[in-house]
């Protein structure tokens, strides 16, 4: 499974780095981190200070809706106050991919829906996996063409030691 983390609040390093570190808690662990990325905000709504990306592939037993009450339990122990959709935030953690897995239901939608719009998404997407994912054809191509479009640039890794990263195989 897939997981994007953003922040562009505070200090965002380590809001992407704690983040890593209590879904390890809620048992969603990790065996890759993308690099991170820097980029202006993409999307609708008001302007927003500019933010940092990142992927981590993770594994964990839960259930689809449990990961995401643990996910946004995450978000809020790391400083997101309910209510900032569309605003500012120090941890957003979306669920991209869920394996090959189509889930459409009022409170999850995996694929992400705009997963594809963004290269904020697509490039640390591509740290971690291959972008061929069943689930979403045409990633690689999409990328090429964001690449044109979205300025993005590698901003530096997240901070974590290996014991903290899980063996690829958890
Ligand atoms: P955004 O990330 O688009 O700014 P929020 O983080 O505020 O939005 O989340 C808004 C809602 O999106 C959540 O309450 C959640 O139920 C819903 N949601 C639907 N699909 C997903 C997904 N794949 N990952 C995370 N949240 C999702
Ligand atoms: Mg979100």
């Amino acid at each position: 499974m897939h997981l994007g983390l953003g922040s562009n609040v505070g200090e965002r390093l380590q809001h992407l780095e704690r983040g890593v570190l209590e879904l390890r808690r809620e048992g969603v662990h990790a065996s890759r981190l993308s690099r991170v990325w820097v980029g202006a905000y993409v999307g609708t709504g008001p302007a927003q200070p500019e933010y940092l990306n990142a992927v981590v592939e993770a594994h964990t037993s839960l259930a689809p809706l449990d990961l995401l009450a643990r996910t946004q339990s995450v978000e809020a122990r790391c400083g997101r106050p309910p209510g900032t959709h569309l605003r500012p935030r120090t941890l957003d953690i979306d669920i991209l991919f869920f394996g090959g897995w189509i889930i459409r239901n009022s409170r999850l939608v995996v694929p992400h829906p705009r997963l594809a719009a963004r290269r904020f998404v697509l490039e640390p997407l591509h740290d971690v996996a291959g972008l061929e994912n069943p689930a979403w054809p045409g990633l690689a191509a999409q990328l090429q063409l964001l690449r044109k479009q979205q300025p993005l640039q590698v901003y530096g890794a997240l901070r974590l030691r290996p014991e903290d990263r899980e063996a690829s195989h958890a």
